[in-house]
């Protein structure tokens, strides 16, 4: 088995295990098939850093052209470490601090998606304070209905705790336009994630085009229509990739309608399909009729199964012939620690190495270090070459901000 030109076997080697492996290609194909898919109107791209947020891809994606959506002040200073520029920048998220509003405002970014006329009525007064004028954008909770593999992963729907609610939306507009501080500059949306009809962007664009409109008559210098991330991606288990021209079918009329330059904040597009998941099977066991491949990589590096009940295509990187069905379990002390259940897979034996598939978006970023385990190697590979992204954590690691000597103080 192969990561582009490149052995798993020997990447695994080299890194160790776990690891995960993105191919820059992926990551290379899926950028310009949708930069190519929105050609028809002024649109930007912007990446969720939230999906995969290393080094190796925020630059990759940088040299392509894109931006990044940043949902907190961490992020904001990775994207600025990568060397985004602060007008390649949006920053959303139902829950920032003043300090990660004034950050942003600081770096000069391009829109902050604000999310309650609260955290509105907070921005313009920091915004006043640091004497600047900040750019809004307002995410409207469209109120659509939004069929996702996994209830956590819709947002767009009447009563989740994102955005503005739709029925409130023309008030907080006028609030908006009203305030020194702020400028409105752009309308936003994200519905959800893994969506598998482009409805919701259909309904959720045509209440952003009559609330543009709204905010335009009472001045508002309106100039980006933001529809949020969310196309699917293909696990393997029924869920297809996102047909792009049916979407652009959906969007860009719709969008051209607005006069206004588009955004798209898709994450998981662009990430998960680039990576696998490398793990080595350590023992096999039988316990209670269920046979158990017991490998080194678990909840503590990919969450999605137990969190989201997701599906991941697991294979041998070597030919085994036979078949099991199998639980397929990581080391950590818990029994939602798997990576499949009743798994229908070939017979994989101690030492074969797994290649999880699927698994660049939302993987390495929901690691944990729970049992203590220090956090997982991260590699791309291009071609005939790879480079390890983001080393291994050592133990070291694991202890490096806890106090020997705390600094005890009287109340
Ligand atoms: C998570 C998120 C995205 C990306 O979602 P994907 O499904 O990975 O495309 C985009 N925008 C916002 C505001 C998000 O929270």
């Amino acid at each position: 088995m192969h990561c582009e030109e490149v052995l798993a076997e020997r990447i695994a080697r080299e890194a160790g295990t776990p690891a995960f492996v993105y191919s820059a290609a992926v990551i290379r194909d899926r950028y310009r098939k949708l930069d190519a898919a929105l050609a028809g109107v002024p649109h930007r791209i912007h990446y969720s850093l939230k999906a995969n947020s290393n080094r190796g891809i925020l630059t990759l994606l940088r040299e392509l052209g894109s931006g990044v959506d940043v949902v907190s002040g961490g992020e904001l200073f990775r994207a600025l470490h990568a060397g985004f520029g602060a007008q390649d920048i949006i920053f959303g998220g139902v829950g920032k601090t003043a300090k990660e509003l004034s950050e942003a405002l600081q770096a000069g970014i391009k829109m902050i998606n604000v999310e309650s006329e609260a955290e509105l009525l907070l921005l313009d007064r920091i915004a006043g304070e640091q004497g600047v004028q900040a750019p809004v954008g307002l995410r409207i909770n469209p109120e659509v209905a939004v069929a996702t593999r996994h209830e956590y992963i819709a947002t767009g729907a009447k009563g989740h705790k994102f955005g503005i609610p739709y029925e409130e939306a023309a008030a907080v507009i006028a609030t908006a336009v009203s305030l020194r501080h702020v400028a409105v500059v752009g309308l936003d949306m994200h519905v959800g994630s893994q969506l598998q009809s482009f409805e919701p962007y259909r309904h959720g664009i045509e209440r952003l085009a009559s609330l543009a409109s709204q905010a335009r008559a009472l001045g508002a210098p309106l100039k980006y229509v933001d529809i949020g991330g969310g196309l699917p991606v293909a696990y393997g288990d029924g869920d297809a990739d996102p047909d792009l021209e049916a979407w652009q079918r959906v969007v860009i009329p719709a969008v051209r309608e607005i006069g206004a330059e588009l955004l798209v904040e898709p994450g998981r597009f662009f990430a998960a399909a680039s990576g696998v998941l490398l793990a080595r099977v350590l023992y096999r066991k039988k316990s209670g009729g269920k046979d158990y491949v017991i490998c080194d990589a678990g909840m503590t590096e990919l969450l999605r199964p137990s969190h989201y009940d997701a599906y991941h295509f697991i294979e041998t990187a070597g030919d085994r012939a036979g078949r099991a069905r199998v639980d397929v379990v990581g080391p950590v002390c818990e029994s939602g620690d798997f990576l499949a259940l009743d798994r229908e897979m070939e017979d994989a034996q101690p030492g074969d190495l797994l290649v999880i598939h699927t698994a660049g978006a939302y993987g390495y970023v929901m690691s944990s270090t729970y049992n203590s385990r220090a956090r997982a190697a991260e590699v791309m590979v291009d071609g005939h070459r790879f480079a390890v992204v983001t080393a291994r954590e050592h133990y070291e690691d694991l202890v490096r901000l806890e106090h020997e000597d705390p600094d005890w103080r009287d109340a």
